[in-house]
């Protein structure tokens, strides 16, 4: 399987303001309240900020979704999220 690049995340330029989270369309597949504007309560999601800053959690996803998407860098308003990483 050929796979996509995955997002990375600068934490040290990541404010903390769960943009990307929302904005992702796996994110929202996998739990349905962040549509309604919550954001997710577990891990079982793609991206989930924690600590203050993003984290990238469930990179294999992104990595093998069967559609184009950059979604969480074109949001972020600090330039902290890339889709340039590769699956490690
Ligand atoms: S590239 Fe798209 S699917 Fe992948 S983490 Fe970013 S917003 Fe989600
Ligand atoms: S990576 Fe960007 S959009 Fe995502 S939480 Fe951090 S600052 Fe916000």
């Amino acid at each position: 399987m050929v796979t996509k690049p995955v997002p990375v995340v600068k934490t040290d330029r990541c404010q903390g303001c769960s943009n990307c989270v929302m904005a992702c369309p796996l994110n929202q597949r996998m739990d349905k309240r962040i549509i309604e504007g919550e954001a997710p309560k577990s891990d079982n999601v793609v991206l989930r900020v924690k600590n203050g800053a993003c984290r990238v959690l469930n990179g294999k996803l992104c990595a093998e979704k069967d559609f184009e998407c950059r979604r969480c860098e074109e949001i972020c308003p600090r330039g902290a999220i890339r889709v340039t990483g590769e699956l490690s």
